[in-house]
């Protein structure tokens, strides 16, 4: 071998060993499903296992954070109130961001160690700690439209088709059979990102 391979080897042999699972630290997409007002979160339990957490530990923080009651059961979580898998994410990620990622090194191998009552997060990678916050809370503004709830818009413009377009916070409504300037209500039948598309059902 020569010298430069060697040094190389050896360098390499020096540098600290970083340890952690190593594979991409990737949250489980929230499978939500909802029946009147309960939400269903499908594969809670593979979430918490990604997470590397207890269970209930990430449970009572949603519940926590979204003010209503719950359950788990089996592998699902389910909530005593309609959330979208946008509201679910979000909290997912603030969970993440407060108990799970290390803030020095930004990796997920971490664990949580309680002394002397302070609930600490230490980094299997870096060896960093720092304590946990008392977490305020996170504001999370819930999504301002829900598939099947009816509304009240203005029409404020066309679009090209014909349809009227109406906006509600960050939506874009499409709602065909309206005039520019009506004052409708509406009810939406789907929602894709920013975009809600309605129908008309009566002029106020
Ligand atoms: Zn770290």
């Amino acid at each position: 071998m020569n010298d430069y391979l060697a040094n190389l080897d050896r360098a390499l042999k020096q540098l600290p060993e970083i340890k952690g699972s190593g594979e991409r630290f990737v949250i489980p997409e929230p499978k939500l499903l909802t029946e009147g007002r309960t939400t269903v979160l499908e594969n809670f339990a593979s979430i918490a296992d990604k997470l590397n957490r207890e269970q209930g530990h990430i449970f009572k923080f949603l519940l926590r954070e979204l003010g209503t009651a719950g359950k788990i059961d089996g592998s699902r979580g389910i909530f005593q109130k309609r959330i979208t898998s946008g509201v679910i994410t979000e909290l997912i990620n603030a969970y993440v961001k407060e108990y799970v990622t290390c803030s020095e090194c930004g990796r997920p191998d971490t664990h949580l160690m309680k002394s002397e009552r302070v609930l600490t997060l230490r980094c299997d990678a870096c060896g960093a700690h720092r304590p946990v916050t008392k977490r305020r809370a996170v504001i999370v503004k819930e999504d301002a439209l829900t598939e099947g709830e009816s509304y009240d818009v203005r029409i404020d413009a066309v679009g090209s088709k014909g349809d009227g377009i109406a906006k509600k916070d960050k939506y874009t409504i499409y709602v065909p059979g309206v005039v520019k300037g009506d004052t409708v209500k509406i009810k939406i039948k789907k929602i894709t990102g920013n975009l809600a598309f309605a129908d008309f059902i009566e002029k106020i």
